[in-house]
């Protein structure tokens, strides 16, 4: 049986914006000092390989875990489900902006709901797993109370994860995200240039800017638009013929394409500029709608209609031939999207 304590785990940001830097280093020396409350840093969640020892941490921690990260609550929680990290959703009362304009009744969807509209995710163990997105606010005191409200209730689960401890770094691997105020001090040495007094064993190994896409289980219903539809073999299916991100490092740099295809609206690229493409709910009257999806471009084209230009000048960047419409496009695709359009007419703003 694992103890009572909650885990948070503090994903930094990517590159070393000094802003950013503060505030994950002000969360984290006030999270050393509280009780029931065990604090980590590892790096930008989205860039570590699954085999980095940050992950490998992750995997390792046995209970209740809040991982607070640079990006959407969705987009961290779907990241971390693809590296074997998962729990039932905890629930945040600290909400991205793009994330707030849900419908009442959304809200008020339980856990199980949310988890069960897809396919869902596989070997959920019996803990809670809470995502926060580190751009709510700048003031570190507004996630420090709401970790505090967490641990408060979690203080009287008991949690059972022995079957699930998945990750196995070594003694010695551990020790950088066991110590944070060793790894916090080498941070601020590097960051300040004083080579000499780096402590590299406390420093986590680096990691570089990654691009590909995350498909968020409780919406995908595994109709394989998006295999069909991409022509760089990053999508395959497991043993159980569920769709999986095979070969993440296939996928084009930039391109959003097969998220604009999927029907559901469950792939997801953290690191798009567009809110609801990078993982924000994106909800219009409790419709899962992606607006980009519907309008398109600035020019007024429809999203299959982007998607296959952007797939298009992947394939001639690769030196392959264009292939338009003729490839991956469900006929059907376009009457979703007439369909979705005459719902949003019927909505009221
Ligand atoms: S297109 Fe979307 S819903 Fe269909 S299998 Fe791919 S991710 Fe799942
Ligand atoms: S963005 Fe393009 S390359 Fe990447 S997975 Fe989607 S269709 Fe394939």
């Amino acid at each position: 049986m694992a103890g009572t304590k909650v885990t948070v785990v503090i994903a930094q940001a990517q590159g070393r914006n000094p802003v950013k830097r503060q505030l994950e280093e002000d969360i984290a020396t006030a999270l050393m000092m509280e009780p029931g409350v065990d604090v980590s840093l590892v790096p930008h969640l989205y860039d570590m390989p699954q085999d980095h020892t940050g992950m490998l941490y992750l995997r390792s921690v046995p209970g209740n875990l809040v991982v607070l990260s640079w990006l959407y609550e969705r987009a961290a929680r779907w990241t971390l489900d693809r590296a074997n990290i998962r729990g039932h959703v905890g629930l945040s009362l600290l909400k991205s902006a793009d994330d707030e304009d849900t419908d009442e009744d959304e809200e008020n969807v339980s856990d199980a709901e949310e988890e069960n509209r897809g396919i869902g995710s596989v070997g959920v163990p019996d803990r809670r797993v809470y995502c926060i997105d580190l751009r709510i606010s700048e003031d570190p005191q507004v996630f420090i109370r709401e970790i505090r409200r967490i641990a408060e209730e979690n203080s009287m689960q008991v949690v059972d994860l022995m079957s699930w401890i998945g990750g196995s770094p070594n003694q010695q691997q551990l020790q950088r995200y066991l110590q944070p105020e060793r790894m916090l001090e080498a941070r601020r040495a590097l960051d300040s240039g004083a080579a000499n007094h780096v402590d590299k064993a406390a420093l986590p190994e680096d990691t570089s800017r990654r691009w590909y896409p995350v498909i968020d289980y409780s919406r995908c219903t595994n109709c394989m638009e998006c295999i069909d539809f991409c022509l760089f073999g990053v999508y395959g299916v497991d043993q159980l013929d569920r769709i999986l991100v095979e070969q993440q490092d296939n996928c084009k740099k930039g391109c959003p394409a097969c998220s604009r295809v999927c029907p559901e609206n469950a792939i997801i690229f953290p690191q798009h500029k567009t809110p609801a493409i990078a993982g924000a709910l994106g909800e219009v009257g409790g419709l899962k709608i992606d607006l980009t999806q519907l309008f398109g471009g600035d020019s007024g084209e429809s999203a299959v209609e982007m998607a296959v230009k952007e797939r298009d000048a992947e394939l001639i960047l690769a030196g392959r031939d264009a292939v338009g419409m003729s490839i991956g496009i469900k006929q059907a695709h376009q009457t979703e999207i007439d369909d979705l359009i005459e719902q949003l007419d019927a909505l009221e703003f």
